[in-house]
């Protein structure tokens, strides 16, 4: 039998067992294979990880904004020594290509924390204020405490990242639970951050979301929470985080549309509505997955034409292969809940290509879990397809004619997190930017962000931004001169 590789968590600076000595598997999902075995945290670990944090807070928080930025570029340097190796581990914990993952982990992860080590002295920036000839008025931006970073599998490391690069550079001090569906990069960059940053101010506990993620979310510790995950479990943490009053931060799921008008550049436009969106990459697992693509009906045969075009050229199978462009899902229960919905959608839409599942689709790995980019043609947006997240490599085209009915149909989703525009009509542009229910909107391009800028969702998926002032709370105070 292959001796597994054991991940351990950070907690104080070490690396630590679970504390009840339990694992739990990590499947490489292109093969359904146990590759590696992760801590199974508990309450007990949480307990020590967020008495760690509290610990390691004075002494960071109490650090010059300068101080604190060098801490931050050491880091960023580790994702330009070692964002091959993290990407590559990525990839054969959740299965996203690594055509995406070691651009993503490498100069992706560096830019990002060269990013936020430049944000340290805007977090501790505040105003003054002259009230009247005997009155100064200023304000303090301060660092919450111990910030809970509860993240999703489907980008692991940045999403660790993108809240605990800027929590950090705000000064706190942060406790992260990774999913325990791809935990093992999270796992393997924690061995590498205990020798780059004072122990206690990064800790690292993995275990399933019912036992280590729900004792994190209900700890009296815990100053504030940034979660990215399904709304489900944003609504489950939102009611656990009533009863101590927790700030949250939450980025949620999605049922972006892309809408497509008759002017637009229709080749830049059937690419970015599939493959920088729903069908490649991570197999359409993305929050901001396009996946509903409404169509100006004058078009629809022609944009149908040529997003099948796109799919064919889509190549489907090992991750880790350069030449690949879309890997599997990430598990046996996400792989049933996709497939769940392509039987849904065959009863409720009309296919118009896909639908394939399984080994059939990659026939030389037939433990993974494999869909092939599937579209359905809905003429209106009422059935489950079109409303309900499916996470997978799954779109639905809906025809329209007028903009007032694109922007009725669009807008009829209960979530609110991304939407793409494409058209040459400017005057339209700005009406889009304006009456989408959407917390971002990408026109003429897609899936393009910058950690520069705010990402976040309305409506059910989610409210605020992982920004560095968003980990900061103003004091005021007024002084008698
Ligand atoms: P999930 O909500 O099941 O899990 C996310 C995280 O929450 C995991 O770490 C999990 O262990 C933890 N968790 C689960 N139950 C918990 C509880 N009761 N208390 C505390 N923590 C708990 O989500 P998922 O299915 O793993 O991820 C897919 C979802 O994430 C999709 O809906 C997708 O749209 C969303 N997502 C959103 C974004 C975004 O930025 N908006 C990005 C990526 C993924």
């Amino acid at each position: 039998m292959v001796e597994l590789v054991e991940y351990r968590n950070l907690i104080g600076g070490e690396l630590r067992q679970a504390a009840s000595g339990q694992f739990l598997d990590a499947v490489n999902p292109a093969t359904g294979e146990v590759f590696a075995r992760v801590p199974a945290g508990e309450g007990a670990d949480v307990d020590a990880a967020v008495a760690a944090a509290r610990t390691a807070f004075p002494a960071w928080s109490a650090l010059t904004a300068d101080q604190r930025a060098a801490y931050l570029r050491k880091v960023a340097a580790l994702f330009t020594e070692y964002g091959d190796e993290l990407g590559r581990l990525e990839t054969v914990d959740n299965g996203r290509i690594v055509r995406e993952n070691v651009p993503r982990n490498g100069p992706g992860m560096t830019a990002m924390w060269t990013l936020a080590a430049s944000q340290t002295l805007e977090a501790a920036t505040g105003q003054t204020v002259v009230l009247g000839p005997n009155r100064l008025g200023l304000t303090r931006r301060e660092p919450y405490g111990v910030i809970a970073a509860i993240i999703p599998w489907n980008a692991p490391i940045s999403m660790l990242s993108a809240k605990a690069a800027f929590a950090l550079a705000a000064g706190n001090t942060v406790v992260v639970k990774p999913a325990e569906q791809a935990s093992v990069s999270v796992l393997r960059l924690g061995e590498l951050l205990a020798d780059v940053l004072p122990p206690g101010v990064l800790n690292i506990v993995s275990g399933l979301g019912r036992d280590a993620g729900e004792h994190l979310v209900r700890h009296p510790g815990i100053s504030k929470i940034t979660m990215t995950g399904s709304s489900e479990t944003g609504r489950a943490i939102q009611r656990a985080a009533a009863d101590t009053l927790t700030p949250s931060i939450f980025e949620l799921g999605g049922k972006s549309p892309n809408i497509i008008f008759a002017d637009a550049d229709l080749e830049a436009a059937a690419n970015g509505a599939t493959v920088t969106s729903v069908f490649t990459g991570n197999a359409g697992q993305v929050c901001v997955a396009g996946s509903r693509i409404l169509v100006q009906r004058p078009i629809l045969a022609e944009m149908l034409g040529r997003i099948r075009a796109i799919a064919e050229k889509v190549v489907l199978g090992d991750p880790l292969d350069p030449a690949t462009t879309m890997g599997p899902i990430i598990s046996r229960a996400q792989y049933d809940r996709v497939v769940g919905y392509l039987e849904t959608g065959a009863k409720e839409a009309e296919l118009v290509f896909g639908g394939r599942h399984g080994a059939e689709v990659v026939p030389s790995l037939p433990g993974g879990y494999w869909v092939e980019p599937t579209l359905f043609l809905s003429e209106d947006n009422s059935p489950r397809i079109c409303q309900e997240e499916i996470f997978g490599p799954v779109a639905v085209v809906i025809p329209f004619d007028t903009d007032d009915e694109a922007l009725a149909i669009a807008n009829d989703s209960r979530y609110g997190l991304a939407a793409g525009v494409w058209t040459r009509d400017l005057a339209r542009v700005h009406r889009f930017l304006r009456d989408l229910d959407s917390g971002n909107v990408w026109v003429n391009i897609y899936r393009q962000t910058g950690q520069e800028l705010p990402f976040g969702g309305i409506k059910d998926s989610g409210y605020g931004h992982d920004r560095v002032l968003e980990f900061t709370r103003e004091k005021s105070a007024v002084i008698a001169t």
